[in-house]
């Protein structure tokens, strides 16, 4: 059984350190030393996963690493960014072998998926958290900002919608009941467990979107920021919005359940504002990246973010995606 930090490191990290050639020197020293291309822009990003908080208690070892860092490498898809490299700063309750193997596995696993080598880190004792950050590189200026959609701009989504939110909610009451044994119940939850971070596209639609975001907290919620530092509204028509097969399953059957897929969830899909004459270039793209795109809505002038139906009434939702410090949690 592992007990130093050092130990630790040396056992479970420290074969993680394969990098290219910007990485001067990686894990064991004070500190990483890297170097920064010239012609490039640095963009860093920092997320924390705490248990209980933003993973249920029971998720595996596996399914934690994979989530750690795939939330973090959506921020850089967002920006349009590649990924160069990342720290690791684990707290843990006690150093159990088998946990540790298991997470470190799996970090590895994405980490060498998505090319992104692990530098340096911090590693202590205490309730179970996760905080990565990571760093990429965009060609100077290039970066997808939130706050460039402009007024007629189309509203794009990659892959699907909610299918997160609805396989947290099958996880919640997985203990009352057998409900998420059966293969649709898994695909939901393995969306929350192992997202797939857009990178290939966050970077190809550099010079294409004017706005980019991933979705984090629900579509509303991180559409709603980019409203906000764009200072525009949008309208939206909800049978574009889309769905898996299991997620239009579920809901068949669990109605009332439609406006959590809005409001909830971390999908880590791309959400982005393209103008006009530029969508042509877009899907040639998308076809190229093999990416399901879909057109959800578009950019207009005022504030609001409106839903539509397919007769073009104006639907209600509620507003209420996941904020850490309000206390709307169901
Ligand atoms: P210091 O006391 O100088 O902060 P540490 O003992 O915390 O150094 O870390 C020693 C080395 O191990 C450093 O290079 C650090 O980056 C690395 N390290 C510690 N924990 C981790 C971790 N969880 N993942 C990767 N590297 C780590
Ligand atoms: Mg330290």
């Amino acid at each position: 059984m592992p007990d130093s930090e050092f130990e630790i490191v040396n056992r479970y990290f420290a074969s993680q350190a394969f990098g290219g050639e910007d990485i001067i020197l990686g894990m064991g020293d004070d500190a990483a030393v890297v170097s920064m291309p010239a012609d490039k822009q640095l963009v860093v990003s920092i997320d924390t996963l705490i248990s209980g908080v933003h993973f249920p208690l029971p998720t595996s070892a596996e399914d934690i690493a994979w989530k750690a860092l795939a939330v973090n490498l959506s921020d850089l898809a967002a920006m349009g960014a590649s990924p160069a490299w990342f720290t690791l700063a684990l707290s843990l309750p006690e150093a159990n072998h088998n946990w540790l193997a298991a997470f470190s596995e799996s970090l590895a696993d994405i980490s060498s998926a998505y090319r992104i080598p692990l530098v340096g880190g911090d590693t202590t004792r205490g309730p179970l958290s996760v905080t990565i950050q990571v760093a990429g590189y965009v060609e100077p200026g290039r970066a997808l900002l939130r706050s460039g959609a402009k007024v007629g701009d189309q509203i794009f989504v990659t892959g699907s919608i909610g299918d997160a939110a609805l396989g947290l909610y099958l996880l919640q009451r997985q203990s009352e009941s057998q409900v998420g044994t059966d293969y649709l119940s898994r695909d939901l939850i393995r969306r929350l467990n192992r997202p797939q971070p857009r990178i290939e596209m966050g970077q190809a639609l550099q010079g294409i979107a004017n706005a980019c975001i991933d979705i984090s907290d629900g579509l509303f919620a991180d559409l709603s920021h980019i409203l906000k530092a764009s200072a525009v509204g949008a309208r939206l028509h909800q049978a574009q919005i889309p769905l898996s097969e299991a997620a239009q399953q579920f809901l068949s059957e669990n109605p009332p359940l439609r406006s959590t897929i809005y409001n909830r969830g971390d999908d880590y899909e791309l959400c982005f504002c393209v103008p006009a004459e530029k969508c042509g270039q877009m899907e040639t793209m998308a076809k190229e990246q093999y990416c399901r795109l879909s057109h959800i809505g578009e950019i207009v002038s005022g504030h609001d973010l409106q839903l539509f139906d397919a007769q073009n009434n104006l639907l209600d939702y509620r507003h209420d995606s996941y904020d850490h410090f309000m206390t709307k949690q169901e």
